[in-house]
């Protein structure tokens, strides 16, 4: 779709506002791109409309303006891009690299998130079922430009995943594939909650045979009470009015210099210091790696 030597960019979740691990994110992508010039793009992951919160999607985009963001080209919505998941499903399908499982959370309640296979060889019907990818029994790992080696055994640790839920909607982990790799995406940074995630994204982008991007996973941020900030949590949305404190808590938060003047200084004038500023080896790193697990 692009073509550029860095494209990055930020893909919120519409089932929350956003918070300020979002903001961290938000931010870390976004200084990471323009640093070096690159392009930043916007994707809604609109995937799930019963878990979306409405006019979070509208509220979301007027805080990333409100707090000095700018992002290059049109805001791409995953909501509309159904068409191009169903291929690729019907494709690994009728090549008989995915199945449809029927199995029920119960029945799978004892595997404690690893799919040990019941359906793979089971012939059932596509519809009204979910669609399961076959993983290999492989180690996946792969150098996060700050988490440094990241392994998985996805066989053993993940097992066969959902790409299409029995409801008909697709699965994050295949629409981010296919649209990191249409959008052209060569960096992707983003919250440690995802690390585990990339092995089943490397995967599938073997699979499609699209080249992996860069990945920077930067910490989670927690709350005074220790738990994630993230979309399980009711997390309290960015305040419109405070663009600079929390631009500067959120810069502290990813290891970055912070100027005292810029404490009077608008959104877009902390953006700019902090792009001439950005040192991605002063980003901390995840103390314990299954700290950022999300079962
Ligand atoms: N939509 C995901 C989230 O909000 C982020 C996906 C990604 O950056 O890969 O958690
Ligand atoms: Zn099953």
């Amino acid at each position: 779709m692009k073509s550029a030597s860095y494209i990055g960019r930020f893909a919120p979740t519409p089932s929350g506002y956003l918070h300020f691990g979002s903001l961290v994110a938000a931010l870390a992508s976004y200084l990471d791109a323009r640093s070096v010039g690159g392009l930043w793009l916007m994707r809604m992951e609109d995937l799930d409309p019963p878990r979306e919160v409405p006019g979070a999607q509208a509220a979301i985009l007027d805080t990333l303006e409100r707090y000095g963001f700018e992002w290059d080209g049109e805001l791409v919505s995953q909501s509309q891009r159904h068409d191009a998941y169903a291929q690729i499903v019907n494709r690994w399908l009728s090549h008989g690299l995915a199945y449809a499982c029927t199995c029920s959370r119960k029945q799978l309640e004892p595997f404690a998130g690893v799919y040990p296979g019941i359906c793979r060889d089971a012939g059932h019907d596509w519809e009204n079922a979910a669609i399961r990818i076959r993983v290999p029994e492989v180690q996946y790992q792969f150098e996060d430009r700050v988490q440094s080696n990241f392994q998985q055994h996805l066989g053993r640790e993940v097992g066969d995943f959902v790409i299409k839920r029995r409801d008909g909607l697709f699965a994050y982990q295949l629409a981010v594939v296919i649209d990191d790799a249409w959008q052209g995406i060569t960096d992707v940074v983003r919250g440690a909650d995802l690390l585990d995630s990339t092995p089943r994204q490397l995967y599938l982008q073997e699979l499609l045979g699209v080249p992996a991007p860069r990945y920077l996973h930067v910490p989670l941020i927690t709350q005074p009470d220790g738990n994630k900030l993230g979309k399980s949590y009711r997390s309290p949305p960015l305040a419109a009015d405070q663009a600079t404190p929390l631009l500067l808590r959120a810069l502290r938060a990813l290891g970055q210099p912070v100027d005292s003047q810029l404490a009077h200084g608008t959104p877009q004038e902390v953006l700019k210091w902090a792009i001439g500023h950005w040192n991605v080896a002063l980003i901390p790193q995840v103390r314990n790696l299954e700290e950022a697990r999300i079962d």
